[in-house]
């Protein structure tokens, strides 16, 4: 009998170090495909910035990409998120995220949560996120999904008049196309602080902007590169 239970229990004690390998290695392959992103898209094309390379490493883009669309998580392009919405390119996401110059004492304002990834990514790298979807589903879901990061605060509204009650912001990044920029965010924006935004119709080639406000209040624009994004829509 004695010997009975010590068998079982080698058994058992093999089942589960066999559960927690394949754990592992689905963990493993995972960050590895992570790990080939960042080196082949972000890195090889000029971004430099240790954190938000770092955070593209960690945070667990697949997480945040529904399942239909999982297998293509760490591709090289933007995937669909559901209600006509999409979850940027990791490049494009890395790329607006290293030009708002953040460090961990940061306070942050992102207009267009989407899935939520976005917002993980800076996370990593601020003091605090806050960041605004019109779209009520989707902003309920990053919002469950965001739970484990701390200083991330999602609301629903519209990310137009941006978040009066946290400003003025050190960045702020509209992940959605506006034909301008709203005034209200260039108002909530800290004297030094950088706005990234991408501009022009739906149907244009939009270009993606950087905002400058100097410390005197004057504001500096630059044409970072051409890109397309959903369109910034406002609440009737
Ligand atoms: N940053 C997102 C990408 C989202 S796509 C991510 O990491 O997944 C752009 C998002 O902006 C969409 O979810 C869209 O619903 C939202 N959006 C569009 N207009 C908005 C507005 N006026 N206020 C807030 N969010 C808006």
């Amino acid at each position: 009998m004695k010997k009975c239970i010590r068998v079982l229990s080698v058994l058992f004690f093999i089942f589960l170090i066999g559960n927690q390998l394949d754990y592992l290695k689905a963990a493993d392959s995972l960050f590895n495909e992570r790990r080939e992103m960042v080196e082949t898209q972000i890195k090889e094309r000029g971004i430099q910035d240790k954190a938000a390379l770092e955070a593209m490493l960690s945070v667990p883009r697949h997480k945040f990409v529904p399942p239909a669309h999982r297998a293509y998580a760490y591709a090289d392009r933007p995937l669909p998120i559901g209600h006509g919405q999409t979850i940027s390119q990791p490049y494009i996401v890395a790329l607006m995220t290293s030009l708002l110059n953040l460090d961990s004492k940061s306070v942050v304002l992102e207009v267009g949560t989407g899935s939520g990834y976005q917002a993980a990514i800076l996370s990593g790298i601020c003091k605090e996120v806050y960041t605004v979807e019109i779209i009520p589903p989707l902003g309920k879901n990053a919002a469950a999904l965001l739970k484990e990061y701390d200083n991330v605060t999602v609301e629903i509204g519209d990310g137009y008049y941006g978040w009066k009650e946290y400003a003025p912001f050190d960045g702020i990044m509209v992940t959605a196309a506006a034909t301008y920029i709203p005034p209200p965010l260039i108002k909530q924006l800290k004297p030094g602080g950088k706005m990234i935004i991408p501009i022009g119709g739906v149907f244009q080639v939009q270009r993606l902007m950087l905002i400058t406000k100097k410390q005197d209040g004057t504001l500096v624009s630059e044409n970072i590169i051409p890109v397309r994004f959903v369109p910034l829509t406002r609440a009737d």
